[in-house]
């Protein structure tokens, strides 16, 4: 599958073509034209498989076709969670690469850095992508500077180490923060399908494609 026969955004075709991506990968081709339709996924993939891009054009093509007319501080469109600082700083750099000829915003919450800074990047009347670590995330929810109430699309990425490293409380917290399941979609990635990453991925998803690579 090219991605020019998906129908994207000409603005994120333009940066699609700038990184040098001309085909879908398998994760991709998979997932996309499900995706794309509004469908929640989950996608058993390792890194390495473009799983990020793959969440990344859902989210943003959601974003480009859906303008809303007024946007509040702190309000983001789509959450991205993810395990580590590295893996959320990736995947927002990603993210501003893939929006780069769009006014769409980008935001970054992980721990271990200046809560000052990070802050500075919500008071904007506009913020379209979160990506965030599921504690920093959560001691932002507390001090009622982000709120989860107009999220359209809730990714959860490397699911089965959220599991491992204890987030999964944390992650209960931010979803129930969200729309309901009816509400939003929801993307899971794991690298593994272990009973208990099916059983959140039942709980948190509906109808949910599931991808395996
Ligand atoms: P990921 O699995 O998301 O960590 O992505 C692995 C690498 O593949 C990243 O460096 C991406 O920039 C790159 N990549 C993702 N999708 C494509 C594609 N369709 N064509 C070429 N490179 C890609």
């Amino acid at each position: 599958v090219r991605f020019h026969d998906l129908f994207l955004p000409i603005a994120l075709m333009r940066a699609i073509h700038e990184l040098g991506y001309e085909y879908c990968s398998p994760i991709q081709a998979m997932t996309l034209p499900y995706t794309l339709a509004g469908h929640d996924c989950i996608g058993k993939a390792q890194t390495g498989t473009g799983k990020t891009a793959a969440f990344l054009l859902t989210v943003i093509t959601d974003l480009m076709e859906h303008r809303l007319p007024e946007q509040f501080a702190g309000e983001p469109r789509a959450l991205i969670l993810a395990p580590t600082r590295e893996l959320a700083m990736q995947i927002a750099e990603d993210a501003k690469s893939l929006t780069k000829h769009s006014r769409l915003k980008v935001a970054t919450l992980v721990g271990g850095m200046d809560m000052d800074k990070q802050r500075k990047q919500l008071e904007e009347a506009r913020l379209d992508i979160l990506v965030a670590t599921p504690g920093r995330l959560i001691d932002f929810m507390n001090r009622k500077q982000v709120f989860l109430d107009q999220v359209e699309t809730l990714v959860i990425d490397e699911a089965d180490r959220m599991l491992d490293m204890g987030f999964i409380p944390d992650i209960k917290t931010i979803v129930r923060a969200t729309p309901k399941t009816e509400e939003r979609q929801t993307l899971m990635f794991s690298a593994t399908f272990s009973y208990d990453i099916l059983n959140l991925a039942q709980r948190w998803t509906r109808d949910a494609v599931k991808v395996e690579v």
